[in-house]
């Protein structure tokens, strides 16, 4: 099989990036290991970037319009509607669905394989594959593209994951950097469950607990999904008595998933580049899932991933995953980091609702299609 790059991960990222790919001129084929379409513990909230970066491929899942977000702790509510049109609660089983439809009208092909060994020399890259237990086949391309999520496999054989320890250079002359460790490192855990109920408002509704926070979004007309994020790791069920008013509003309601969980969600990278090997997605590198940008991000890394080998410039990658990447990393981290006291998780909603217009800036720069 001759291909211009292997996508290595057939998640929503690598999905987008083989139908990238595809418009480039660029023939891609995809190692998914998974069959059917897949699940994954996420919030389904696709911001209006990311609805509007999967329009353009020609991808319309079916889901609940979202018009924008609602913080709600103990009777007060801040609300801010999206400027940039609205966003979609999608089922990820819907999204992944959809995106696998287009991949295949588009012709590329997802190989039932996971990648076991990725290397490379100066003109390309070879990816061993796996076969439940047995060898699969091996693929070699002139790229790869890495979307193979939070705990990438191909980032952490590539040595581009950095651990919790912030990096200091020591004053010029003394030719040399420091590491300390972090003194807190940031883990948090996400869960998430389906209840079969009618949507009771067309925003994602962010409750926020002392410990934690609980996300609803609304993703058909009688199914909500609730993800609780929280550095506890708790059983859902724990976790909810965190939140008296989502309790009462489940409160009888049908249970219609399974739960299913994700983390430590933090995750860190040196770089997203080496040699033909590029990472995007979460396996980039992640923050948070409060702000429900992962999926919009990604598709904006998949674009930049593949305008960089079209212009067989790697290199030229670091540079635009920055520009993608930075106003998310800034308002996530800053909100998580600002959020971690007790006090400050109290008065977080009290002062969005009485700001509206700072609520809505924040709102709406996370929620902007990307460059
Ligand atoms: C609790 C929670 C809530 C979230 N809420 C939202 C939200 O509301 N909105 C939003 O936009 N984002 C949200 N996110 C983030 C979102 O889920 C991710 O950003 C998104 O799934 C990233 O897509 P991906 O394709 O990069 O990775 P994934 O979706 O993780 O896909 C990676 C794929 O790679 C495959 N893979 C793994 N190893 C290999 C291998 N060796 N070889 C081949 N394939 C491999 C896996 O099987 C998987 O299918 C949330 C995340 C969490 C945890």
């Amino acid at each position: 099989m001759s291909v211009d790059v292997i996508v290595i991960g057939g998640g929503p990222v690598g999905l987008a990036t083989a139908l990238y790919a595809v418009r480039s001129g660029l023939s891609p084929v995809v190692l998914e290991p998974r069959a059917g379409s897949i699940d994954k513990a996420c919030g389904e909230g696709l911001m209006p970037g990311g609805l509007q970066a999967l329009a353009g491929l020609g991808v319309d899942p079916d889901g609940h319009d979202l018009r924008g977000i609602r913080y709600v702790a103990r009777g007060r509510v801040a609300e801010a509607d999206f400027t940039a049109g609205p966003g979609r609660g999608i089922r990820r089983t819907t999204l992944h669905a959809a995106l696998s439809e287009a991949v295949a009208a588009a012709g590329v092909e997802v190989l039932p394989f996971g990648a076991t060994e990725v290397t490379q020399d100066d003109t390309g890259v070879t990816v061993r594959t796996d076969d439940s237990g047995d060898d699969g086949p091996t693929l070699t391309a002139p790229w790869a593209i890495a979307a193979d999520g939070l705990h990438s496999p191909t980032r952490r054989s590539l040595g581009l994951d950095r651990d919790h320890t912030t990096v200091r250079r020591l004053p010029s002359g003394s030719g040399g950097v420091a590491r300390t460790a972090d003194a807190r490192p940031l883990r948090r855990y996400g869960l998430r469950q389906h209840y079969g109920i009618r949507p009771w408002g067309d925003h994602v509704e962010v409750h926020w607990g002392a410990h934690g926070e609980a996300y609803v979004t609304p993703v058909a007309d009688d199914l909500v999904g609730v993800a609780v994020l929280s550095k506890q790791r708790n059983p859902l069920s724990e976790s909810l008595a965190e939140f008296p008013e989502l309790r009462d509003r489940l409160d009888g309601a049908p249970v219609v998933t399974s739960v299913r969980g994700a983390g430590p969600l933090r995750q860190r990278t040196t770089r997203r580049v080496a040699g033909r090997v590029l990472l995007a997605g979460d396996a980039s590198g992640y923050v948070d899932a409060l702000t429900g940008e992962g999926i919009s991000l990604g598709l904006a890394h998949a674009r930049a991933a593949v305008a960089a080998v079209v212009a067989d410039d790697p290199q030229s990658y670091e540079r635009s995953w920055r520009a993608a990447t930075r106003r998310y990393t800034l308002l996530t981290h800053a909100l998580v980091q600002v959020t971690r006291p007790a006090w400050t998780r109290r008065l977080l909603v009290p002062a969005a609702a009485t700001l509206p217009p700072v609520f809505r800036g924040a709102v709406n720069e996370l929620a902007r299609p990307g460059r």
